[in-house]
């Protein structure tokens, strides 16, 4: 229901250093998409949250651990509430990763399981 609304919602930028202009694609099986407008040079890049991160973001607070980039093993960064990969900027490198708080994370958690995006394992 988020998708196509743009700077709305759950990536409103409550924090000091957040002006990024983010715009939700379609989540797909390997996770949420955006689109984040640079907020140093203007680019636009899509950035790729895969669910395990997302699952992690949501229960960061009872698990007291910060999801981890598979790719860059880089850990999420944390500042008031909301937490955020360290993503660079394609062009210019600047930090873009779009921020999340855990109910945030849950909720896009929810959003791919009813969709059947992610596989809920209970074993
Ligand atoms: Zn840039």
């Amino acid at each position: 229901m988020f998708n196509g609304q743009e700077g709305y919602g759950i990536f409103e930028g409550s924090g000091v250093e957040e002006h990024y202009k983010v715009k939700q694609h379609p989540h797909t099986t390997e996770g949420a998409n955006f689109e984040v407008t640079c907020d140093n040079c203007g680019r636009a890049n899509v950035v790729t949250l895969e669910w395990q991160q997302i699952a992690d973001a949501a229960g960061a607070p009872q698990t007291q651990r910060l999801p981890v980039d598979r790719v860059t093993g880089l850990a999420w960064q944390f500042h008031g509430g909301r937490m955020w990969p360290q993503v660079g900027c394609v062009q210019c490198r600047h930090l873009i990763g779009p921020s999340l708080t855990p109910d945030e994370a849950g909720r896009l958690l929810r959003e791919a399981q009813l969709a059947g995006l992610v596989q809920t394992q209970r074993r």
